[in-house]
């Protein structure tokens, strides 16, 4: 390619500038939205007729780039901002986050090591470490934010083998023919999913009459398989019910054996940030790594996990990848978010937050995530009032699960996908102990009582 040909795309021209204006324009006109379209998906038949043809030699320019995005493909997508977007978890990314996000999109910043993006992992460190002290991690403890839970989950469990692995070899004991990691039944798929990533095996621990995981069960499952055992997994909140397990109670027993400990709080760990909720938490202070998503309850647009660890020079053992074009930056003591998980390029994506942190405060922050909960057990003792309605459970967090007497999969199915079609809201069955369930995810500050009850009104 010539250098007049690039130019096209990179040169300040008046096309350039046109493109970038209008771009910018719809991103402003979509984050500044009164009324959030909820929309829905289309099927592949119709986005083939509706949007094909879009990649072609010349391109077809931005203008009809533009309006193709916003007029068929982005009504395509359920908008899981919207207030009555109830299922799995939802996402509320504050507005400052959200614009936030075009800068660091605009900024083409390294956020992989300190050379080349030190003022955006600096103020990524910031937030990290003001959340390690919330939880009650000690001085030292640091991370990396990275793309999902499911990666954060993986690569703290992906150390802890590492130094279990360390350790063996230190003892000259000779490692176990399979590792294991241990967590409850109801802990989330995506450590099943990092098992198999890593071939290694899960055993369960049981949990109790209410969801819960305690040590006692946790010590049971070591005496099984001793050394094996690499890492014990606590929930920092189910993502079906928001369950907190009993974290100190199986923290001791994981310390008590030297066993790494590890907490998914992808979802639910936000809520520590509220004070009366700490004491459901105490524990937390034990892990060997923590993660908690602010793509989920902490108002950050997708996608960002922060990944937490005591000891963060154990990650970079495990996790450094080790090049020659990469001596110059991996031959310093600098602090590399690139070395502290699975990845080795990355978007600064704890800038959005960041941004969003510094501009609002803690406290606003607090308020949002205690107004989540408060709706939720609003929202429960409607529901046990209701004829024909019933809790399933008493709500921890801000998941509230119930059922429809009398209904079955189909009529909930039936049910939800007319509360799509008529652009209601968007809320998909889910099961417990194979009944089928209805389930708000209540995390937008926007959803409203009012908006609940609503729903709820056309149950029957
Ligand atoms: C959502 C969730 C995950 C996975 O996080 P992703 O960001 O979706 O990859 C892991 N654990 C728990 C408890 C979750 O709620």
């Amino acid at each position: 390619m010539t250098s007049s040909a690039a130019d096209r795309m990179h040169a300040i021209s008046a096309d350039t500038r046109h493109t970038v204006e209008d771009v910018l324009e719809y991103a402003r006109r979509r984050a500044l939205y009164e009324d959030v379209p909820l929309d829905k998906p289309l099927t592949p038949r119709d986005l083939e007729r509706l949007a094909s043809g879009s990649i072609t030699p010349e391109g077809i320019g931005s203008r009809r780039a533009i309006a193709l995005f916003e007029n068929v493909l982005a009504p395509a997508c359920v908008s899981t901002d919207h207030p009555g977007y109830l299922s799995f978890i939802p996402s509320a990314p504050s507005k400052a986050s959200l614009a936030f996000d075009v800068v660091v999109s605009a900024s083409a910043i390294y956020g992989g090591s300190w050379m080349e993006g030190a003022g955006a992992v600096y103020a990524e460190n910031e937030v990290l470490h003001w959340l390690a002290r919330e939880f009650g991690m000690p001085a030292g403890s640091g991370g990396v934010f990275v793309q999902g839970g499911t990666i954060g989950n993986l690569s703290a469990l992906v150390t802890a083998r590492d130094a279990a692995r360390r350790r063996a070899a230190e003892e000259g004991r000779t490692p176990p023919s399979r590792w294991v990691v241990v967590c409850s039944a109801e802990a989330h798929s995506s450590i099943a999913s990092a098992a198999a990533v890593m071939d290694v095996d899960v055993a369960t621990a049981d949990v109790d009459e209410n969801g819960r995981l305690h040590g006692e069960a946790v010590a049971r499952v070591l005496d099984e398989h001793g050394d094996a055992v690499f890492a014990v997994v606590a929930t920092g909140g189910t993502t079906n019910f928001g369950i907190v397990d009993d974290i100190a109670g199986v923290g001791a027993v994981a310390r008590e054996r030297g066993v790494w400990f590890h907490v998914d709080g992808a979802y639910g760990l936000a809520a520590m940030l509220v004070e009366r909720m700490r004491p459901a938490f105490a524990g937390v202070e034990l892990a060997d790594s923590l993660i908690v998503d602010p793509h989920k309850w902490l108002f950050a647009p997708f996608d960002a996990c922060a990944l937490i660890y005591r000891e963060p020079a154990l990650a970079l053992s495990a996790h450094t990848q080790k090049a020659e074009y990469l001596d110059t930056i991996t031959g310093k003591p600098d602090w590399n978010p690139s070395d502290l998980a699975i990845q080795l390029t990355r978007r600064a994506r704890g800038l959005p937050l960041w941004f969003s942190l510094a501009t609002h405060g803690t406290a606003q922050y607090r308020a949002t995530i205690e107004y989540g909960i408060d709706l939720a057990r609003r929202i429960a003792d409607e529901i046990e009032q209701r004829d024909g309605l019933s809790l399933v459970r008493d709500p921890q967090l801000s998941v509230v699960v119930f059922r429809r007497e009398g209904w079955t999969l189909a009529d909930y199915e039936a049910w939800s996908d007319r509360l799509l079609e008529e652009q209601h809201a968007f809320v998909v069955p889910s099961s417990h102990a194979d009944e089928p369930v209805l389930r708000f995810a209540i995390i937008s500050p926007l959803t409203t009582f009012e908006l609940l009850t609503a729903i709820l009104d056309t149950l029957v």
